[in-house]
């Protein structure tokens, strides 16, 4: 079945075919994060959505040049730096939010983005951006030297404003101007493109032909994916937030540059396909930072949850659908994972060193239909576990040669390379000494015929979150 998905640009389910479908090659931006704080799980949601989306696209053959920028300067940045106590360098101030960031989205097991780029090392292409606008008239100075887009100018030479988000322009304020980077979903207004230094910036400023300043936030995002991904990609993703204004003002500048002053030019099309990813709430409310309603991974990693657990409960359900996070959903996670762990396991036992005899099950197929079908997660989970279900069964019936076993675990494997919640080598390793010094005692103890002592070194591993379980190939401990 053919990849299809919900674009924001057409509101319909559409069939996915790349630029260069003979090539195969898919062009992918998602913004990234803002690094000013800890990123929260609720930003994590969407960021495992587009990781779960390219691997979901490597599944199906395609190669990805996935782009995810660093937002590195802008209005929450340029505040903070300026009330930090050591004002070194901004790039020491973000440092330590942006190695946190990757540290979460290793543990949360997101492939790494082929191109990292940081908005700061990219003012040169903003500002060839912005000088194409002002070139073609899309742009203007104001009297304080800030550049603003001005989206009548743009509308009067042929560009479309309002392709994500249906657009009341009777409510467009001529010569009203947003120069905050956030701004509310209804008001629309000429954005600001660069932003003339002002006292409160500090030392925090670029030279440009406007004179000092910075950039705005959405001429950060045209600036770099154009450079990287050039005037036209595939797909650009991001949280539903950010539809509007930002990637509707990201499509405005983009092909604002296409058009010509005399008008009478297409614009060359920015996108071909959007998606968003609904929130990740708490008790009905979106976790944000300004309500303070927030968990960041570390905190759930302090609660004694894992990578791969967060990752399950974050990519349980639908992306079109907002999804409540509570800590009980987490145990249910551990529950479910322990699950398929149980399996797993049995399954490499089984299958000792047998080769897989190259067919695949029906996991495969109905995995990568449920994918296909606007990357329904609920279903695929469904699929795993049915399979799951039938394949104990298998087993207890003894109905499994070491060959069926192998085939399993490597239709399994396929599975994984999406799902991504395999435990990793160093999660399987990790049974700290405590415990396996333990697990070492009550062996002696049972040599010993200490029966008394092995029973109570089970209670105290018990105890501690662990079980013994007496395997033909000796015991195995297994968290509870
Ligand atoms: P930021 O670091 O604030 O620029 O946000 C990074 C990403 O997280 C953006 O794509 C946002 O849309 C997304 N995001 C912010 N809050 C949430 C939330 N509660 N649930 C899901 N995604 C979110
Ligand atoms: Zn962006």
């Amino acid at each position: 079945m053919d990849l299809q998905f919900f674009n924001t640009l057409s509101r319909r389910i559409e069939t996915f075919e790349p630029s260069e479908p003979s090539s195969k090659k898919v062009g992918l931006y998602c913004c990234g994060p803002t690094v000013y704080d800890f990123a929260h799980i609720g930003n994590f949601r969407t960021f495992l959505f587009v990781d779960m989306v390219r691997r979901f696209l490597e599944f199906k053959g395609f190669e990805v040049n996935h782009v995810m920028n660093i937002t590195d300067v802008d209005d929450k940045i340029i505040h903070g730096f300026n009330a930090s106590p050591e004002k070194t360098s901004l790039r020491d101030y973000t440092a330590p939010y942006e190695k946190a960031f990757f540290e979460d989205f290793d543990q949360l097991n997101c492939l790494r983005p082929t191109s990292i780029p940081r908005a700061t090392d990219y003012i040169p292409q903003m500002l060839e951006l912005i000088g194409k606008l002002m070139e073609n008239g899309i742009a203007y100075q104001t009297p304080d030297g800030s550049i603003f887009f001005s989206i009548q100018r743009y509308i009067a030479l042929g560009g479309k404003y309002g392709q994500l988000v249906k657009i009341n322009f009777d409510e467009i304020r001529v010569g009203e101007r947003i120069k905050s980077d956030e701004y509310e979903k209804e008001n629309v207004a000429d954005f600001v493109l660069w932003k003339a230094r002002v006292p409160s910036d500090g030392e925090l400023f670029w030279p440009s032909p406007w004179g000092e300043g910075r950039p705005g936030w959405h001429i950060e995002c045209s600036a770099m994916s154009r450079h990287i991904l050039g005037k036209s990609f595939d797909i650009h993703l991001g949280g539903e937030d950010l539809a509007f204004p930002h990637h509707e003002d990201e499509i405005a500048q983009s092909e604002g540059s296409t058009l010509c002053k005399e008008g009478g030019c297409k614009p060359t099309p920015f996108v071909r396909y959007w998606l968003h990813f609904s929130h990740l709430l708490v008790e009905g409310k979106k976790m944000s930072k300004s309500l303070g309603n927030f968990y960041t991974v570390r905190d759930l990693f302090q609660k004694g949850y894992s990578g791969r657990e967060v990752r399950y409960l974050l990519l349980s359900a639908h992306y079109r659908e907002s999804f409540n996070f509570t800590l009980e959903g987490l145990n249910g996670a551990r529950t479910a994972l322990a699950r398929l762990d149980e399996c797993l396991f049995k399954l490499r036992e089984l299958a000792g060193t047998a080769e897989p005899p190259g067919k695949q099950s029906a996991l495969v197929q109905s995995f990568d239909d449920a994918l296909s079908d606007d990357f329904n997660l609920s279903a695929g989970w469904a699929a795993l576990f049915d399979w799951v279900r039938q394949t104990n069964k298998q087993i207890a019936e003894e109905k499994l040669s070491p060959a069926d076993a192998a085939g399993l675990l490597a239709d399994w494997a396929r599975v994984d390379s999406v799902l991504a919640v395999c435990p990793q080598k160093k999660e399987e390793e990790e049974v700290p000494t405590e415990i396996t010094d333990l697990l070492e005692a009550r062996q002696a103890a049972r040599k010993a015929k200490d029966f008394a002592r092995s029973d109570a070194i089970r209670d105290e591993l018990k105890s501690k979150g662990w079980v013994i379980e007496d395997t033909p190939k000796g015991p195995r401990l297994k968290r509870i």
